[in-house]
């Protein structure tokens, strides 16, 4: 398979698809430029071997054709400080123009194309758009992991263009090499980590673990699904009536894998939802009337880290509380810091899901960490187990 590293660039034109969907302000300056970073290093390499880039990547949610607010032109002069050279733009990414100056595009030289979105077709997956955005290149690269798990013109369907030249970047090639590292070559024990609101969400991420894990640890909002099916008493905390006997299901199948499924024995219970509400420790199944479980308690900390600490493989996705509030983020800091402390004695760790990563970067633990996932909903299909469209069409 061809990779950066062992491809010859050398006067060859490349089209990479990146993920620039970066948060803009209301001066179109760039306020969060994380996802410009984890490109950098492809793109530097690929310029270091002699290749001419033209990037191409989707910025927010356009509904109809061009929008200002939408323009990725916004991107460069962030992209050109970061890569400390000029970028040229493109006002479409597709259409004469574009080809004309993706066919000047010199060794070395960077072109950003306009927001794909702003066509329905990059959607759609449209044959035809695709053929157009391989017009004028040698080689694709796709380095946009957010996107793997759509069959996007710019992100599948474009490489039928390149049969025998396409690859992908770095940030993708590690964030498959981290996940690949916890679905397929665990080291025991596997500790998989489950939080978050609703346990409708991660069924079958879950259903995919109790396959793999030692452990499994069940903590946040989606707790009490699992502790009213067993007849606990959980008051007004979140509860998911008509998921009560896929928990009844999930628990069984867990004991008949001999997976370790810890649920929290105890929590804060809160009787409003909200940061100065009165707070209690009780039991997680006997929470009083009214009141409701909003973050892990003292001992079930406890329990947790201790099996986290002894873990060597560690997945980790969704708080273990509303860590949005101060008064109900220990629980979530607790469990981030047992997993760095884990990993510092040479555990495995990978972090993915929205929540949880946001929890890493607020508590500074992100580097205390094995591997942090950039793309939630790609990350959390892959470990369900699916193929990803955009890592097929390379893979095979
Ligand atoms: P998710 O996107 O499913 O990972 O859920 C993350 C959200 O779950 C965060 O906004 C948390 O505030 C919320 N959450 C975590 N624990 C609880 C809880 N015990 N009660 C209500 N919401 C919770």
């Amino acid at each position: 398979m061809h990779t950066l590293d062992n491809y010859d660039f050398t006067g060859k034109k490349v089209i990479m698809r990146v993920d620039f969907n970066v948060p803009l302000n209301d001066k179109f300056e760039v306020t969060d430029d994380t996802r410009i970073r984890a490109a950098l290093p492809s793109i530097k390499k690929i310029l270091e071997k002699g290749g001419a880039l033209v990037l191409m990547s989707h910025l927010g949610r356009p509904k109809e054709g061009p929008e200002n607010k939408f323009s990725l032109k916004h991107v460069v002069p962030r992209l050109s400080e970061l890569l400390g050279k000029p970028v040229k733009f493109a006002d479409d990414c597709i259409g004469n123009k574009t080809l004309e100056m993706k066919k000047n595009l010199q060794p070395e030289e960077v072109l950003l194309l306009e927001n794909l979105r702003f066509h329905k077709e990059e959607q759609k997956g449209d044959e035809d758009f695709s053929g157009k955005l391989a017009e004028g290149a040698d080689v694709y690269v796709n380095d946009a992991f957010g996107t793997a798990h759509r069959a996007h013109a710019s992100t599948t369907i474009v490489v039928k263009f390149f049969p025998n030249d396409s690859m992908f970047g770095y940030l993708i090639k590690s964030e498959l090499e981290s996940m690949d590292k916890v679905l397929h070559q665990s080291e025991k024990p596997f500790t998989a980590v489950m939080g978050g609101a609703k346990v409708s969400d991660k069924i079958l991420i879950i259903e995919n673990f109790l396959e793999k894990v030692d452990n499994l640890i069940i903590g946040g909002g989606m707790t009490y699904t699992f502790i009213r099916a067993q007849g606990g008493k959980t008051g007004a905390s979140l509860c998911e009536e008509d998921k009560l006997d896929l928990a009844l299901d999930l628990i069984k199948k867990a004991g008949e894998k001999g997976v370790n499924l810890l649920l929290p024995p105890d929590n804060i219970a809160a009787d409003q939802f909200d940061n100065n509400a009165n707070t209690r420790v009780t039991k997680s199944d006997e929470i009083p009337d009214g009141w409701m479980g909003l973050d892990i308690g003292p001992e079930t900390i406890k329990t947790f880290s201790d099996v986290i600490e002894k873990s060597k493989t560690i997945l980790w996705n969704g708080p273990m509380g509303v860590f949005e509030m101060e008064n109900f983020q220990n629980g979530t800091v607790s469990i981030a810091k047992a997993i760095s402390k884990a990993t510092g004695a040479g555990a495995f760790s990978l972090v993915g899901g929205g929540d949880s990563v946001a929890a890493v970067n607020k508590y500074n633990l992100a580097d205390k960490v094995s591997y942090v996932s950039t793309g939630g909903g790609a990350m959390l299909e892959y470990m369900e187990g699916k193929e990803l469209p955009g890592i097929k069409a390379i893979r095979g």
